[in-house]
């Protein structure tokens, strides 16, 4: 019973994931006006609403105004409520068992809306964050707290240095203007202080300049020319220093992300800063948000999740040659795929590796 539950309860949840992707990017309300036919207008009776059947019946054709209805929406419905059944299968009925659907249910409604948007609305990626922190705080599910906190920023940190490398390279190394108050410079900033100092003073120190630039209206921070290339120095030599390597790659990394997730927050409740003339750049920070959440929830195993997703990303890419590609949906499907198989998938690597 409890795995038709869950597959029953998935086709619903997706049908009001339906609703979430197509309007929260837009900023309407999810309970008003009640579902209708964007063709013709008409309101959708329960008849019409139906997970996944009503489609079937209608032969997606609107019952109303028979314009065809997309595809999309018992695609999203099949999809959660497999995801659904997929963790009924891994957890018996408990609390645990509905946080995983809710995770479940947070990556399908980011994929979806990066898939139409290019953009993965911080509503979602920090209710992720903040739902997973909160679950390993109270039920030290899915992590015990201190990995789900580390797991976090250390993701998130992770990525947002891929995208500050892979942005100064785009640039060949010309600055960008840095951000006022809080923005990827600080991120830098607190990964050099991290590796050589410790995650602690390495972000108290950047937090300071992002309240000196708050204070002073103008930038308070070091140069990416600087930082980023002092990095993978500072982490070589810190044996030299009488740092261990590890302690200072994952100081480095934490005090990254606290910036990233940090500063991510402010901005979440700011107008954007005015759009600059279009700079390249390698990932947006919505993607390093993502894996941060995700961090939350799979602790170091993010890290397997954004190889995944790399792979699947570049196998895609390859197949559809489309030029803007959003990484979203390849961080979802990698989370997931983590999530249940992770330990599996890195225990058979190491079997392989003949550890
Ligand atoms: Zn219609």
């Amino acid at each position: 019973m409890w795995p038709l539950f869950a597959l029953v309860l998935g086709l619903v949840i997706g049908s009001f994931l339906n609703v979430v992707i197509h309007r929260l990017p837009k900023g309407e309300s999810l309970a008003y006006p009640p579902s209708y036919c964007p063709s013709c207008g008409h309101r959708l009776g329960p008849k019409d609403l139906v997970p996944v059947l009503s489609y079937l019946a209608l032969r997606g054709r609107c019952r109303y105004c028979q314009s065809p209805i997309s595809p999309r929406y018992p695609l999203v419905e099949a999809i959660t409520g497999s995801l659904f059944l997929l963790a009924a299968l891994f957890y018996p009925p408990s609390p645990m068992a509905f946080l995983v659907f809710a995770f479940l249910a947070f990556l399908v409604a980011l994929a979806f809306i990066d898939l139409d948007t290019y953009e993965l609305p911080d509503a979602l990626t920090y209710g992720l964050l903040f739902l997973g922190l909160a679950a390993s705080y109270f039920l030290a599910f899915p992590l015990p707290f201190r990995k789900s906190l580390d797991g976090a920023l250390m993701a998130a940190g992770g990525l947002g240095l891929v995208a500050g490398y892979g942005g100064l390279f785009l640039r060949r190394f010309r600055e960008r203007r840095p951000e006022v108050p809080v923005g990827p410079h600080q991120v830098h900033m607190a990964a050099l202080l991290g590796a050589l100092l410790g995650p602690g003073v390495g972000m108290a120190l950047a937090f300071l300049t992002w309240a000196l630039s708050a204070r002073t209206g103008r930038p308070v921070v070091l140069p990416d020319r600087l930082t980023l290339p002092l990095l993978p120095v500072a982490l070589l030599l810190a044996p030299a220093l009488g740092l261990d390597l590890l302690e200072s790659l994952k100081g480095s990394l934490v005090a990254a992300g606290g910036l990233a997730l940090a500063g991510g927050l402010y901005w979440a409740f700011r107008p954007a800063p005015p759009e600059e003339e279009e700079e390249p750049v390698a990932m947006g920070y919505g993607d390093v948000k993502l894996l941060g959440a995700l961090g939350a929830w799979l602790g170091l195993y993010a890290f397997l999740a954004l190889l995944l997703a790399v792979f699947l990303g570049a196998a895609f890419g390859l197949v559809l040659r489309r030029q803007k590609i959003p990484f979203g949906p390849y961080l979802a499907l990698g989370g997931v795929v983590a999530f249940f198989f992770g330990e599996a998938i890195w225990k058979a690597y190491l079997h392989l590796l003949g550890i």
